[in-house]
């Protein structure tokens, strides 16, 4: 090793976990501290502007100024006491980041004087410079006008010494820019679209909630190796490394200890959570060497998402403070698991019934198979679509390869709802679906279990997955905004739910009994899901692919491609008729997808080029003249013998000049096929170009990585893999 990688190496060996000041209370007494919850609206606000606040917040009414002014002063005061001295208007533009301006409270007091000052108009609505931010062409430059907007149903909160206050954001002419605006839209939309056929079971259910819990994933590496890395510190990945001798193939690092510099990242940064209000529950080593995942307690759809994006960005900032950068690309290291963020997802009633999971009678247990049989038929005619919702340039590295989920949008129900829904299309349409060994009963002939607890029954190769009371959608990126693919996911359901409500009064209208009207009008639809988008077997077989294909399920691995899923007609006519976008809106985002993709290719092409000449040429010509100074010696001293002698070095210096020359060669191309890309000034045609680029760096990692295992160890010039993955 390098005395320079030695000194960087075996400094992050050294380190030792940082002390965590515990705080004095218990969490559940410091949970939300920075969260102007209702709590605090309580305290803070006067009775008719907390009440005002409420019926906004639950029941969408909109709040005249004077009340939002009186709500504004109320944070100041809240936010004042936890020395905040700005604010700023949280949003998500479409670049998979928040983004925050900042703005001082301060103002003149006309006295003469300063003081700290918010009202109502700079709570709800400002304007940022939206030029900057992706637009997909929706609003020329010259006309840089976006607003943001006051989202009241996510509670505004403190971040070190700046009040946040969640927004939408959208342009001068009323076309969103965000993902939280169409999230916020394709809730509504499930939770309007559920409410009438959950009235036919219960009537006094009132609303409908969508939930969301993720599961974010995230790999750890100590600062100090990855300022070493100008691939990890630019891209978020590797671009080149050999896989170490060692990594997961013990199965060594799943739910094993936590190391305990890891240990004290993981307490610190569930302090911080849990005072943003954030549930944070679980905390464990994953599959990969040096990978874990935190998930919270699920919760509404659009809290949910904020927190995870106030997780994203909080986790950087306290990993700091214990020697780590966070990774949350897809995939940071060849050969190893990538991260992804499951998305667990299930619909519930304001009386406190899952619809997703078995209920406590036949009625309820029918409940249950209705909403359970449209979400798979609304999963199976938008297959294409939820997989470009998680199509991104960082998550192709985990679509394309045998890890979950492959490109094929499948869902798998477990053994159990397989048999009972294929002996529900047997039986007669008021058999009554019983829970299976249920004391005292006599064994009905549909059954389902109570709770699904057989843990085995669980297809990790499966990108949706019934997972006992929830759906878990696997094929979320971890560097993805889940609002992606939960507005997708959301508004499908919802459109199944109102096809089926219109089929459903049919048969309703004919006089038939409530189970029996449900029966018959589900029935064509389980044929047809059980026949299509069910699938418990093995996704990462060929023969899957060619079956899929068969079953007219979208098969496409080429990210520029699946994006082109958003403007189908299928995928128009459900986005115009549930109001969440319009057609111009769906162009300008794809617009959006294809600019990001090629971006992020092309700055890991630049990167890839100046790593190989800058760095690994010239180490593996040092390395090569070493040998060549050996032969030569051998040469002086034993001229006609010397080739035998010299046979390895030899060897090598032949091996070295043909990985060179591969090298140099595919790079020079490489540069090329970007010159030409860059030319092309359609978006879609760029991105194809891109995606061709993106499959090359592949072809010019493997000639590098061969040189590693070659080249003396001490002349590699950065952190190898078993350097980087093996130290906490
Ligand atoms: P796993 O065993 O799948 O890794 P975890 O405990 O890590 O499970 O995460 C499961 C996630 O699913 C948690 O965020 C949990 O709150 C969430 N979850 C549980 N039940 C539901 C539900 N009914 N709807 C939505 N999310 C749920
Ligand atoms: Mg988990």
């Amino acid at each position: 090793m390098s005395k320079l990688r030695f000194d960087v190496v075996q400094g992050a060996f050294k380190k030792k976990a940082v002390e965590v000041e515990a705080p004095a209370l218990r969490p559940s007494l410091y949970f939300g501290d920075l969260v102007f919850n209702r709590e605090k609206m309580r305290k803070y606000l006067d009775i008719r502007t907390y009440d005002a606040l409420i019926d906004c917040i639950d029941n969408g009414k909109p709040l005249d100024m004077e009340t939002a002014d009186k709500v504004a002063d109320g944070m100041k005061t809240w936010a004042l006491g936890h020395g905040v001295t700005h604010i700023t208007h949280w949003f998500q533009p479409l670049n998979d980041l928040t983004a925050e301006k900042h703005d001082s409270l301060l103002e003149y007091d006309q006295k003469g004087g300063m003081i700290e000052a918010f009202n109502g108009k700079s709570l709800i609505q400002q304007e940022p410079d939206a030029s900057s931010f992706p637009s997909g062409g929706l609003r020329a430059t010259f006309e840089a006008r976006g607003y943001t907007a006051w989202d009241p149903t996510s509670p505004v909160f403190i971040q070190e010494d700046t009040l946040c206050i969640p927004t939408v954001f959208f342009s001068y002419t009323g076309e969103s820019l965000d993902y939280k605006t169409p999230l916020k839209k394709a809730l509504k939309a499930v939770g309007d679209a559920a409410l009438p056929i959950c009235q036919l079971f219960d009537p006094k259910v009132r609303k409908v909630y969508s939930y969301l819990g993720w599961e974010q994933e995230y790999f750890l590496v100590d600062e100090d190796l990855f300022a070493a890395r100008p691939d990890l510190m630019l891209t978020g990945r590797t671009l080149m490394g050999h896989a170490a001798s060692k990594n997961q193939q013990l199965d060594d690092h799943y739910f094993g200890a936590i190391p305990s510099r890891v240990a004290a990242f993981m307490r610190e940064l569930e302090i911080e959570g849990h005072k943003l209000g954030i549930p944070l529950k679980t905390r464990h080593n994953e599959v990969a060497p040096n990978q874990f995942e935190l998930a919270p307690v699920y919760g509404d759809g659009n809290l949910a998402n904020d927190q995870n994006l106030m997780i994203m960005n909080t986790m950087n900032k306290v990993a700091r403070k214990h020697g780590f950068i966070v990774l949350l690309h897809e995939k940071p290291f060849d050969g190893i698991n990538g991260s992804g963020k499951h998305n667990n997802w299930s619909l519930g009633t304001d009386t406190g019934t899952p619809l997703l999971a078995p209920g406590k009678d036949a009625m309820g247990n029918l409940q249950f198979v209705t909403f359970f049989v449209n979400v798979l038929a609304a999963v199976q005619r938008h297959n294409a679509l939820l997989k470009a919702s998680i199509a991104s340039a960082t998550n192709a590295h985990r679509l394309g390869a045998n890890e979950a989920p492959p490109a094929i949008v499948s869902a798998f129900l477990g053994r159990a709802m397989t048999e009972a829904l294929h002996k529900l299309l047997d039986c007669p349409s008021d058999t009554p679906i019983e829970i299976a060994g249920k004391t005292g009963k006599s064994i009905g002939i549909v059954e389902i279990p109570q709770v699904f607890i057989d843990n085995t029954d669980r297809n990790r190769t499966s990108p949706f997955a019934f997972t006992g009371n929830r759906f878990e959608f696997r094929a979320v990126g971890s560097s993805a905004n889940c609002a992606g693919a939960m507005t997708v996911l959301n508004a499908a359901v919802a459109e199944q739910l109102l096809l089926f409500k219109k089929d459903l009064d049919k048969e309703l209208s004919t006089g038939k009994d409530l189970n029996i009207a449900v029966m018959d009008t589900l029935k064509p639809i389980i044929r047809e899901i059980l026949d299509v988008i069910c699938f418990d077997g093995n996704g990462y077989t060929p023969e899957w692919q060619r079956e899929a294909a068969r079953r007219g399920l979208d098969t496409e691995t080429s990210v520029p491609e699946m994006i082109k899923a958003f403007t189908e007609p299928s995928s128009v006519r459900l986005f115009t008729s549930l109001g969440i976008h319009t057609r111009k809106e769906l162009e300008a985002r794809n617009e959006i997808k294809w600019e990001i993709y090629s971006k992020k290719i092309q700055i890991e092409a630049r990167v890839m080029g100046r790593m190989a000449i800058n760095h690994i040429i010239p180490a593996a010509l040092t390395y090569q003249n070493l040998l060549l100074k050996n032969v030569s010696v051998m040469k002086d001293i034993d001229p006609d013998g010397y080739r035998s002698q010299a046979a390895v070095p030899l060897e090598l210096i032949g091996r070295i000049s043909t990985l060179v020359s591969d090298i140099r060669t595919k790079v020079e191309a490489m540069v090329e096929a970007r010159k030409k890309a860059n030319a092309l000034q359609d978006e879609y045609e760029k991105a194809r170009a891109y995606h061709a680029i993106a499959e090359s760096l592949n072809t010019i990692r493997k000639p590098i990585d061969k040189l590693e295992e070659i080249v003396d160890d001490n002349l590699w010039p950065m952190p190898k893999y078993r350097e980087l993955l093996f130290i906490n």
